[in-house]
């Protein structure tokens, strides 16, 4: 179908150049397909600093004040994230017609996804961990998607596998990148996606790109938010989960630790419960500190412990007509965050830990906000033919897995189908 002139027609078009629309845009470009990826963010530098953080982080509401965060910038919201890996529920996903086999054992040999070796896990971790396992808790190690061959035990940031890595990949195969692009909605000819229209930074004028497949990788908040503004009308039907979660930090007279991979290790406290080692590296803390207003204690980073208690709560909650995301919380979930915390305090207390205070409450990563089987078919394609879906709103509620590594996994298993079809 000729919509448009050849440079702006495109075999597939892709929003969003985070963990799945990044994986996408490497896998077709290296099939050689014509690739655009259209990306809300800049691509400045990848840094860990406060003045970079403050560029690209961006705050959404999901539960009243309760805020969930992402990044907008080319590789999506991993050039914020901490890195902890869980392999993907593959039987949730066979469950729903969706085979990640053979994507997960080509995932496992690309990215360098491993444990923290003892040897780069800091005094404070090891205290915590200590402490934990006297108590009884099942502690132990998290993989992460770390690559240690290059740790010079400096550069936490550096060394955490980032989805831009893919996007320069793609352009290298040829893609072509388009950065401060915000997708506002898909074009289509009788439920027939055949483009996009896009704004660029601040300006008003509209433009438009066409292509065969069209693939919706913007991140689970944004996605149906283009979804309905295409004329899709039940988007966030079931709503959505955010696993709110809250820290616990302490400090231990006389430790003078090393820094930490966070997330490196954690325990079940039960089903619903999960602690997490928040052992930030020093500039992490820092900012969690002044996130805190406790910034005095950044001096006495080294005596300091922490612990993220995170819950499951129940799929709910509604995109309102004005575009905004929100969920009530229970009183049950504040029980299983109140019982989270109590584990967390004796664990730090066992380890010796005073002056204990809690952090703000969270979203742990608000997802799910589509179904497989509902909003998108077992190829992740919408009621609308040649427009998929394929970003954390997709993520079973059941089996819940910190989502990088399993986004990267379905997002190979889309583009496997899709290279298939172009
Ligand atoms: C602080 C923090 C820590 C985290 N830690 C971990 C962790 O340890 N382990 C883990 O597995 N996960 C972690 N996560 C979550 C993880 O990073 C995300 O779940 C994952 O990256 C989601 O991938 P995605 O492809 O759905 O979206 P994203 O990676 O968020 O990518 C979406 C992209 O779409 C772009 N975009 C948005 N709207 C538009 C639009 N309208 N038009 C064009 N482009 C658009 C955005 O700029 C972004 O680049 C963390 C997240 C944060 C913020």
């Amino acid at each position: 179908m000729n919509y448009s002139n050849k440079e702006n027609y495109f075999d597939a078009i892709i929003v969003g150049s985070g963990t799945c629309g990044a994986t996408i845009a490497k896998e077709l470009s290296s099939k050689h397909k014509n690739v655009l990826i259209l990306e809300r963010g800049g691509n400045d530098p990848l840094k860990e600093s406060l003045m970079a953080y403050a560029k690209i982080s961006n705050e959404v509401p999901v539960a009243g004040k309760l805020k969930d965060m992402r990044a907008f910038t080319t590789g999506g919201s991993t050039a914020m994230y901490l890195a902890v890996a869980d392999l993907p529920p593959v039987d949730t996903f066979k469950n729903l017609g969706i085979d990640l086999t053979e994507d997960l054992e080509e995932a496992c040999k690309e990215l360098p996804i491993s444990e923290i070796s003892d040897n780069f896990i800091g005094a404070q971790a090891k205290k915590l961990g200590e402490s934990a396992r006297a108590l009884g808790y099942d502690w132990k190690k998290k993989l992460m998607l770390v690559d240690q061959s290059k740790f010079d035990n400096k550069n936490f940031y550096e060394v955490k596998w980032k989805a831009r890595t893919f996007v320069d990949s793609a352009l290298r195969d040829g893609a072509t990148l388009i950065t401060q692009a915000t997708v506002s909605k898909v074009i289509h000819d009788n439920k027939k996606a055949i483009g996009v229209e896009y704004t660029i930074g601040k300006k008003k004028e509209v433009f438009k790109a066409y292509g065969e497949k069209i693939v919706l990788a913007a991140g689970s908040l944004a996605t149906p938010v283009i979804l309905r503004e295409s004329g899709i009308k039940n988007v966030v039907s079931h709503g959505f989960y955010i696993n709110p979660s809250i820290g616990l930090i302490g400090s231990i007279r006389g430790l003078s630790s090393a820094e930490n991979f966070c997330g490196c290790m954690g325990a079940k406290v039960d089903d619903e419960i999960e602690l997490m080692d928040a052992n930030f590296h020093r500039f992490l803390f820092n900012v969690g500190m002044l996130v805190s207003a406790k910034p005095l204690r950044i001096a006495a980073y080294p005596r300091h412990v922490g612990i993220t208690v995170k819950v499951k709560e129940p799929v709910g909650g509604e995109l309102t007509a004005d575009g905004k995301f929100n969920k009530k919380l229970t009183d049950n979930d504040h029980r299983k965050l109140e019982k989270g915390l109590g584990v967390a305090r004796q664990i730090l207390e066992n380890a010796g830990a005073g002056k204990i205070f809690k952090t703000e409450l969270i979203s742990g990563g608000a997802l799910g906000t589509l179904k497989i089987k509902e909003h998108v078919d077992e190829k992740l394609q919408t009621e609308y033919e040649g427009l998929y879906v394929c970003d954390g709103s997709i993520l079973p509620e059941n089996d819940r897995v910190t989502p990088t590594f399993t986004l990267v996994c379905l997002a190979k298993y889309l583009s496997r189908h899709l290279a298939a079809t172009l």
